[in-house]
């Protein structure tokens, strides 16, 4: 079918394939050509998927590991339902299902992405466009959201409906709710693992007390400069969304800082196990350049179970990359 007859999002869809490849075959891919492909904030999360696309035969269970390097072939899509031998791969399986708008209403996350075949078939989906009917990775209230210096909350004061608190945290935080339950089993897996005590210094922070603390970062290191390595401008926090944790270590009552938690016997085994509760550490060493953070292996980020372990089992080191974002070393 010629593009002209195809439908505005389904074009969008094939000139963002078109251009990812590209972005592919060239060596030298720089932030400006890779911002080709951000996923705008406040996209839709509706629930009528579209009808055309949403085949009950496939509700979501189909794998995607094969679409993402697949040639675009020369035959054209056809609009039916029905995939055929001349449909692209990525028309074949469509995304936004019923299965999968049933989840999105739910408003439960990992129910979404499992709806959608797992952490990675979610993954190559949004990657690929398939995914963008109905899932944004800027929309703040879902657990995948991707926040960074490039991509600040959406709206920039944004507060979670709902957040709980930390019984075991010696300051009182709080998290959004999913992120609490996760949690709390990473602290009792450690416990359990014999790698002791973990206490928390920071969980949610509101738009509000992230200006407090940027503005005390600002003082302590003598300018935003100094200031913008370590901590995140008010907006720009993934604390702001309930979905972080700083972590420190602790024998008894007694804890060490965040800055000590990478070298402690709990440090490590959060390296290492974290990510079978649904979190990951954000900023780990030698990414700065992409994250725009020093290393902070006291910053864990919640992003569920089956997108964690994607995360893991693929090798990743950042959140970007997991999503083939631009870079964000630093704000525009
Ligand atoms: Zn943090």
């Amino acid at each position: 079918m010629p593009e002209s007859q195809l439908t505005p999002a389904r074009r969008a869809a094939r000139r963002r394939r078109v251009e990812r490849r590209r972005r592919r075959a060239v060596a030298t891919a720089t932030a400006t050509l890779s911002a080709c492909i951000m996923i705008v904030a406040g996209a839709v999360m509706t629930a009528n998927a579209n009808a055309r696309d949403a085949d009950p035969q496939a509700s979501g269970s189909a794998p995607a590991e094969v679409v993402a390097e697949t040639p675009e072939p020369t035959a054209t899509p056809t609009p039916t339902p029905t995939p055929t031998a001349s449909d692209t791969p990525d028309d074949a399986e469509p995304f936004c299902t019923d299965e999968v708008t049933a989840a999105i209403d739910s408003g439960d996350a990992e129910a979404v992405v499992v709806a959608a075949g797992g952490g990675q078939a979610f993954r190559d989906a949004v990657v690929d466009g398939r995914a963008d009917d109905c899932i944004s990775l800027g929309h703040p209230a879902w657990d995948w959201v991707v926040v960074n210096k490039q991509r600040p909350l959406d709206p920039i004061d944004y507060a979670p409906e709902v957040v709980v608190p930390q019984t075991f945290s010696p300051i009182g935080a709080h998290f959004d709710e999913a992120a609490a339950q996760a949690l709390d089993a990473l602290v009792v897996g450690a416990r359990d693992a014999g790698a002791g005590e973990i206490g928390l210094e920071s969980g949610y922070r509101s738009y509000e007390t992230q200006v407090e603390s940027y503005n005390a970062q600002v003082v302590l290191r003598g300018g935003t400069d100094g200031a913008d390595r370590t901590s995140a401008r008010p907006g720009y926090s993934e604390h702001q969304l309930g979905l972080a944790a700083d972590l420190v270590a602790c024998e008894g009552q007694q804890c060490g800082t965040i800055y000590e938690f990478g070298d402690t016997v709990q440090g490590a085994w959060v390296a290492e196990n974290a990510w079978r509760y649904g979190w990951i550490v954000r900023y780990e060493s030698g990414t700065t350049d992409i994250t725009g953070y020093e290393p902070e292996p006291w910053h864990l980020r919640y992003v569920g179970v089956e997108l964690a372990t994607a995360y893991t089992e693929g090798g990743y080191s950042t959140y970007e990359e997991f999503w083939e974002l631009p870079a964000a070393p630093g704000y525009e």
